[in-house]
């Protein structure tokens, strides 16, 4: 569900009309839409209420300041996965209390920052990197606050970049040295080990993944006989893209709350594409459309794969109208942008109304791994986003212009 509907042949996002807001803003650009960010929030705190979870919006799937602050208002806490995301997330007033922190090369420095902040977790992804937060604790003669990030060796079903739980990829760690970690948590005297974190995926469908990572991390629990305040379950709620079947947040809570009950920890999620997936889209024109020597049709476009890459990283599929419906026949499309490189596309041989220059696409499902993967790729400066709220447009932030593409380079004089 979400708030971008068509009305008599037209796109709203709320209850402003496209057609009036390319009138106003050059595009491509992001577009949000604050009421459904609300509600994704919303549904999935509703569905979870019985276990009351923190839930902690998972920042890189999209770090605008405007929409976590709509977030951490609401009573979201934040996952952050850099030090520049801590900055943002300090940036807008969460709560340090409502940060938890994973990635598997938290550096130092990134460290240090994280426990001057005081954070709620660590979610620690190596004995080397436990090692150096011990280390970083005692110089800053604090104690650190750790959840061990198990890696539970669970397929989920997703595609390969985006599953992270299984035992060749890099992240967390492997059940058995968790539990020696546990074991052996006095070598670890200036950290508090409080949780156990568990984060299998994105765009997971199927409940059938989590319970099963859920059922392994309590196995952990109940043979190691281990103590924890905080189990987070990390993210990777699915939602639709095309016509999967995503599973809704009821779904997902109603299979994995009975796991839980008669737990004395707190459970924290971390959904960051069920909250921003489909509250954003990328709107883009038409610039040209051009017939290849084999017949086939391209709508070449003024958004690309710099500005939405997962088409070209992931193969992702996302649903693109035209803005304003009309009654024509159907063509298929290849709807390709401006940058050098063959593997630029929002999408391939999609079948459309006949596409004329100047016309406008809404490419939706573009709130998460939008922007926050954006790059400036073919100096393309990246575009801007805004935001439906109520009744009004506003810009949460400005398209860069060329000087930012300079910003910071230096020509030294010998050259
Ligand atoms: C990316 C990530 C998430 C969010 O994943 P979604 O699929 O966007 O819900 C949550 N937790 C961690 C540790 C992540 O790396």
């Amino acid at each position: 569900m979400h708030h971008f509907k068509f009305r008599d042949g037209t796109l709203y996002c709320e209850d402003v009309s496209l057609p009036d807001i390319v009138k106003e803003f050059p595009t491509p650009f992001y577009l949000y839409s604050h009421r459904t960010l609300l509600d994704h929030f919303y549904r999935i705190r509703d569905a979870f209420q019985e276990i009351d979870p923190l839930i902690c919006f998972s920042m890189k799937a999209n770090s605008n300041l405007s929409v976590c602050k709509t977030l951490v208002n609401a009573g979201s806490g934040l996952d952050i996965v850099s030090g520049g995301e801590l900055y943002k997330a300090l940036k807008i007033g969460c709560p340090p209390s409502k940060i938890v922190y994973a990635s598997v090369g938290k550096t130092e420095e990134e460290i240090k920052s994280a426990m001057r902040s005081e954070i709620l977790l660590f979610n620690v992804e190596s004995v080397p990197e436990l090692i150096m937060i011990d280390s970083v604790a005692k110089r800053l003669r604090k104690k650190a606050k750790v959840a061990v990030r198990v890696n539970p060796d669970v397929k989920a079903d997703t595609h390969d970049y985006i599953t992270t739980g299984t035992k060749e990829k890099k992240f967390g760690i492997d059940l058995k040295q968790a539990e020696d970690i546990f074991d052996n948590a006095n070598k670890y005297s200036n950290v508090e080990l409080k949780g156990l974190h568990v984060h299998i995926g994105s765009q997971i469908t199927e409940a059938q993944a989590f319970v099963g990572a859920t059922k392994k991390v309590l196995d952990l629990l109940d043979k190691g006989n281990i103590e924890i305040e905080w189990l987070d379950l990390g993210g990777g709620f699915g939602i639709v893209y095309n016509e999967e079947k995503a599973t809704t947040a009821q779904e997902f809570a109603d299979s994995i709350i009975p796991l839980l009950k008669g737990r004395s920890f707190k459970v924290i999620l971390e959904p960051g594409r069920f909250i921003a997936g489909n509250s954003g889209m990328l709107v883009t024109k038409v610039l040209y459309v051009k017939t290849g020597t084999t017949g086939k049709k391209f709508a070449i476009v003024d958004a690309g794969m710099n500005d939405l890459i997962r088409p070209s990283l992931y193969s992702a599929y996302h649903d693109i109208k035209p803005i304003v419906a009309r009654r024509t026949e159907t063509e298929k499309y290849d709807v390709v942008g401006p940058i050098c490189e063959s593997g630029d596309y929002l999408a391939l041989g999609r079948e459309m109304q006949e596409l004329i220059a100047g016309e406008y696409l809404a490419v939706f499902g573009a709130g998460a791994y939008g922007f926050s993967m954006a790059s400036n790729y073919n100096s393309r400066p990246r575009p801007a986003e805004l935001m439906v709220i109520g009744e009004e447009i506003k810009v949460v932030r400005e398209a860069e212009k060329y000087r930012d593409l300079i910003r910071g380079e230096k020509i030294p004089k010998e050259i």
